[in-house]
C-alpha cells in the first residue's frame, strides 16, 4: 500500500495544554508552510518543517494502531502543519472518528480549513520565531544549511494571518498556546489575544525549550507572568520525562 505523508505514528501522552496527561494516539503529517527559529533551538521537528521527510506509514497503519490500541479514545494530529495537507488530515480524521476518537489538532493557526476536528490548539508564532538570515543550523543529514533571506522573509510574512485566526476561533472549541522566551513576547500576546478577544481562560503560555535544562532556565519566569496575567500555565511534560526523543 502506498504511504502516506505521515512521519511520526504512536501512541504518547499529550504533554501540553489543557489535556496535559491523557494517554493519545499522535500522528504527524509532514510540510510546514512556516520554518520557526527561536532564540536557542530551530523547530522541535525539524523534520517535518525545515527538511520535510517522505511519509513513512499507510493509512492502514493507523488503521492498526487504532485496532491495537482500543483503551485510547483521543487522537492528536500535529506537524508541520495539519492544515497544509488537507486531504492528509481529512483521511486521518475519518480513521480516527470511525473508532470513536476525540480529534485534536495542533496548527500555527496561519492556514484556513472547515475540519471535523473536536479541539484545535492554536498556536501563533510570534516575532520570536523568525529566522535569522546567515545563521547556520544543521539538516536531518547533518550538514550545515546557511539560513538565507528568503527563509526570514517568508516565515515572517506568513506566520500572523489575522484573518485567518478570526475564522479559527470561531469555528472551533480551542485552546491558544504561545512559546515563550521573554518579555517582549508578553507584549505581542496581550495585543494578540485583545484584537481576537480570546478569553484567559483559552490562553496557555509555555516556555520555550526542547531539553528539560531549557524549560527550567524559563519555567518560573513564565508561571509567575501566568499568575499576573490570569492566564495558563503549560508545561512540556514529554520534554521532561523523555528530552527531545523522537517518538515521546
Ligand atoms: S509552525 Fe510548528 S512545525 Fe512549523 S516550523 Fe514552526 S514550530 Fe515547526
Amino acid at each position: 500500500m502506498e504511504k502516506a505523508n505521515i512521519i511520526d505514528l504512536h501512541t504518547c501522552i499529550q504533554g501540553e495544554g489543557k489535556f496535559s496527561g491523557v494517554p493519545h494516539i499522535l500522528v504527524r503529517v509532514s510540510g510546514c508552510n512556516l520554518k520557526c527559529h527561536f532564540k536557542s533551538n530551530i523547530c522541535d521537528t525539524p523534520y517535518s518543517s525545515w527538511f520535510p521527510e517522505k511519509g513513512h506509514f499507510t493509512f492502514q497503519d493507523v488503521e492498526y494502531l487504532y485496532v491495537q490500541n482500543p483503551q485510547i479514545n483521543h487522537t492528536f494530529i500535529t506537524g508541520g502543519e495539519p492544515f497544509l495537507d488537507v486531504s492528509t488530515t481529512r483521511q486521518l480524521i475519518r480513521i480516527a472518528k470511525k473508532h470513536n476518537h476525540f480529534v485534536a489538532a495542533e496548527t500555527n493557526g496561519s492556514l484556513w480549513a472547515d475540519l471535523d476536528f473536536d479541539f484545535v490548539t492554536i498556536s501563533p508564532k510570534l516575532s520570536n520565531s523568525i529566522p535569522v538570515e546567515g545563521n547556520e543550523i544543521m539538516n536531518t543529514g547533518g550538514e550545515t544549511y546557511r539560513i538565507t533571506n528568503h527563509d526570514a522573509l517568508k516565515h515572517d510574512r506568513q506566520r500572523i494571518n489575522l484573518k485567518v485566526l478570526e475564522q479559527l476561533v470561531k469555528r472551533y472549541d480551542y485552546q491558544m498556546k504561545f512559546v515563550v522566551q521573554d518579555e517582549k513576547d508578553i507584549k505581542e500576546i496581550t495585543e494578540l489575544t485583545a484584537q481576537l478577544q480570546v478569553p484567559n481562560e483559552k490562553t496557555y503560555l509555555m516556555p520555550e525549550g526542547i531539553t528539560p535544562e531549557g524549560l527550567q532556565q524559563r519555567r518560573a519566569w513564565t508561571i509567575e507572568k501566568c499568575i499576573e496575567m490570569g492566564v495558563n500555565y503549560s508545561d512540556r511534560l514529554h520534554i521532561v520525562a523523555y528530552g527531545n526523543q523522537r517518538e515521546a
